[in-house]
């Protein structure tokens, strides 16, 4: 079998590049609490035993009776429940706030430094027309942006 050919870029081998993501250069975001991401279509709100405690404790309840009333199951984990009309049930419309703000799940926590939605510069963009936080404010850079994909709880999130 003959040898692979040599495959060079510039004067590099290819296998000398070091990989580098898309959002390696860093990005913008900060929250400008709009609550667009709390509202509005069904979704999963995926929820950790600890974010269960945690949330309870704030809300003066067992975790057992947070989980029967606020919990549920999508695509086969704990998820918050949605009002009708599709908004989180922690979402409060008056103020425009999450009820559990400080103890949210780690998945509302991380938005928008998701895998899903950082696996390309196009999903990126594309929650970018539904969050109009991301594009603007606080830099993160490479190192901040890995350190944010490792906490995901999940890595299908
Ligand atoms: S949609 Fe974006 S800017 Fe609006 S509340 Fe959610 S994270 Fe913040």
């Amino acid at each position: 079998m003959d040898p692979a050919p040599d495959v060079k870029i510039g004067n590099k081998d290819v296998c000398e590049l070091e990989y580098k993501p898309w959002w390696s250069t860093g990005l913008h975001f900060s929250c400008l609490g709009c609550g667009r991401c709390c509202r509005g279509e069904p979704g999963a709100i995926w929820i950790s035993e600890e974010n269960i405690a945690a949330a309870s404790g704030v809300m003066d309840l067992e975790p057992a009776d947070f989980q029967r009333i606020f919990v549920t199951r999508r695509w086969k984990r704990p998820s918050l429940r949605e009002k009708p009309n599709g908004d989180c049930v922690m979402y409060e419309r008056e103020s425009a706030r999450c009820g559990i703000y400080a103890v949210r799940p780690a998945q509302c926590s991380l938005f928008p430094f998701w895998p899903s939605i950082l696996g390309s510069r196009v999903k990126w963009e594309r929650t970018s027309a539904e969050c109009p936080g991301i594009g603007q404010g606080r830099f993160y850079n490479a190192g901040e942006i890995a350190a944010l994909l490792e906490q995901s709880p999940f890595p299908d999130l």
